[in-house]
């Protein structure tokens, strides 16, 4: 049978924040829209985040929101980029608010705002500690009634690419695993993050950064891609999160001595300072022998000064996160935490419009890019606590209007079922290849040698290392054996094929970190403690080869108002 070609004029991949917010606005053109989620759209990771949304809602102006973010971004972030969002903040909040998310209160009625890392003021908006879920429900539910088509449970293996031209997606639906082609004028990838590379981290199952992998293997670029977040408050050995929120409100970070250790790293802002701060922080108590718990590898949070109105009030996910996990009770209990793996700062480079950029000056006709797959670059070296739903939703919207923008002068690219052997042969060599590894071994040799080697702290020596594991595990590979066979729901295919994935972008990770030879915002080499603008005030720009090598080049950083300085906290 052959593989049926649907045309739309846009095609958008992930059904999260990002991809939401730019359905809206390409169907309230009219333009005829279909979003392909290989979730439903409200399992997709944004209904987790917890803590907030930043926007200065209360200032004179967004200058400090910019100002603190550039900072927070070690200088790397784009200013361009930064000032837009920044300035475009209060109104998605407000535009957030009049499609029904429902904020928390001050007492005086406006939007409540709390404090969070790395910032001057309180900016955080947040709906108790379930934004992320009150902001998806929202943004669905509106997309839904406006008529957006939402495919559920398709998963995207491949993007249609000719010559710098995007023109649809290769896509099977989970169910069956029957193919098909969604041939486009334009195509939006808002696949989400890639933190479940490493061992112990915050995100979804699903957050395998599929989308990064599919653009690198045309060629196209991934820019940033060493710059991976770690949060300092996920639970001890799991990873699950607890929000910045925990501290936003006031919690407190003590080592085995019972000490308040941040005052020796960030006197100022003490448990506020910037993530990469204080999970650089943790880990050197616990490395100098001051950690708590059985093998002394955790540090405690604190919020039991807090009070159980303010935690009912304000944080009652993690009250609940800690009962469940932990068995303990945030109220009256101390808690073990350690920095996990939550936020891929790099991505798919896009211009401040969402386009997808092909090299430092050329752009892909009818790509664009969303979300925390993409990189237009806010965060740079490192993103401030609740600058990443703005971010999606900032930019998920842009895309969409971009697109409705630019569709009048792109020709539709005929798609054939051809253009599906890529991603038909893929799955088939998986279905039958008769080796001997399995992939859930290969996975966790490379998330456990990514958290060792590629982690909060990196040397030439792990770094190289990691480049060796991730060959031998390519090799592998090649030698997989799936014991399910058949085409119904078969998650250990799906599996197979995000695994293949994160071989390919934990490449760009590693090869990016070894050869910033720096250190700046949650990029720390051992071997260079200083951030080296001389050298590396730039972006990474990497491309597969031909031979599937990854090659990194550099591409100027967007330098506007704020010229860098010496970041401390
Ligand atoms: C636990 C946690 C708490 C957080 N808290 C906060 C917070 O308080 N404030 C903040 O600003 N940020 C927070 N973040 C970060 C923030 O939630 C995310 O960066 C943001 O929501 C990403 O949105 P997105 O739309 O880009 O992607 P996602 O919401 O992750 O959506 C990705 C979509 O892509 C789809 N997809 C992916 N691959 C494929 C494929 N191959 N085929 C088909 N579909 C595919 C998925 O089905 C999904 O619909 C948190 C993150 C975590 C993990």
């Amino acid at each position: 049978m052959g593989v049926p070609v649907y045309a739309f004029d846009v095609v958008i991949v992930g059904a999260g924040l990002a991809g939401c917010a730019a359905a809206i606005e390409c169907k309230k053109a009219k333009l005829k829209t279909i979003v392909l989620s290989k979730l439903h759209p409200l399992r997709s990771h944004s209904g987790a985040a917890q803590g907030g949304i930043n926007a200065a809602l209360n200032e004179k102006s967004t200058k400090a929101h910019e100002f603190d973010t550039v900072k927070g971004s070690d200088y790397l972030g784009d200013q361009d980029a930064i000032a837009l969002m920044c300035a475009k903040a209060p109104s998605v909040v407000r535009y957030l608010e009049n499609m029904g998310a429902v904020f928390s209160r001050a007492d005086d009625g406006r939007i409540a705002q709390r404090a969070f890392g790395g910032q001057s003021a309180a900016r955080a908006c947040f709906a108790k500690d379930r934004t992320g879920l009150t902001c998806l429900q929202t943004m669905y539910e509106q997309a839904d009634r406006l008529g957006v088509e939402f495919l559920s449970e398709w998963y995207v293996g491949d993007l249609l690419y000719r010559d710098g031209a995007a023109f649809g997606v290769t896509a099977y639906d989970m169910r069956d695993t029957e193919f098909a082609i969604f041939n486009a004028k334009a195509v939006l990838f808002a696949t989400g993050g890639y933190a479940r590379a490493y061992a112990v981290n915050s995100n979804a199952m699903a957050n395998t950064g599929d989308g990064l992998s599919i653009a690198a293997r045309h060629g196209l670029p991934l820019e940033d891609m060493e710059f991976v977040q770690f949060h300092p408050t996920g639970i001890a050995q799991r990873g699950i999160l607890l929000s910045e929120a925990a501290r936003g409100e006031g919690g407190h970070l003590f080592n085995s001595e019972n000490k308040r250790f941040m005052i020796d790293y960030a006197p100022g802002k003490m448990e506020l300072a910037s993530r990469d701060v204080v999970s650089r922080a943790i880990e050197s108590e616990i490395r100098q022998g001051r950690g708590v718990g059985e093998k002394k590898n955790a540090v405690y949070l604190d919020l039991t000064h807090l009070g159980e109105d303010t935690i009912n009030a304000r944080l009652p996910e993690l009250r609940d996160l800690c009962r469940s996990f932990l068995g303990r009770d945030l109220v009256s209990e101390r808690v073990m935490i350690r920095p996990t793996a939550h936020y891929s700062m790099g991505g798919i480079p896009t211009d401040i419009h969402c386009r997808v950029r092909r090299d430092a000056d050329r752009l892909v006709t009818g790509f664009y890019a969303a979300g925390e797959c993409a990189c237009v670059s806010v965060h740079g070296a490192n993103r401030l606590g609740a600058n990443s739903l703005l971010e999606a939703v900032v930019f998920g919207k842009t895309a969409g209007e971009t697109i409705v923008k630019d569709i009048d002068a792109i020709e539709l690219i005929q798609a054939d079922e051809t253009d599906a052997r890529t991603f038909m042969n893929e799955v088939k060599t998986l279905l039958e290849n008769n080796g001997r590894h399995s992939v859930a071994q290969l996975r966790k040799k490379l998330q456990d040698s990514m958290t060792k080697n590629v982690g909060i702290f990196r040397t030439e020596e792990s770094l190289k290392e990691q480049i060796n594991t991730i060959n031998q595990i390519k090799k592998a590979f090649k030698k997989i054996r799936l014991s399910d066979n058949s085409k119904c729901f078969n998650t250990e295919l799906q599996e197979a094929i995000e695994f293949s994935h994160m071989i390919d972008y934990t490449q760009f990770i590693t090869q990016g970190a070894l050869l910033r030879k720096e250190s700046r915002g949650a990029h720390y080499r051992e071997d260079y403690i200083n951030r080296d603008d001389q050298s590396f005030l730039a972006h990474s720009f990497a491309y597969f080869n031909k031979s599937k090598k990854v090659k990194v080049e550099y591409v100027q950083v967007s330098i506007k108002d704020h010229k860098p300085q010496i970041r401390s906290y």
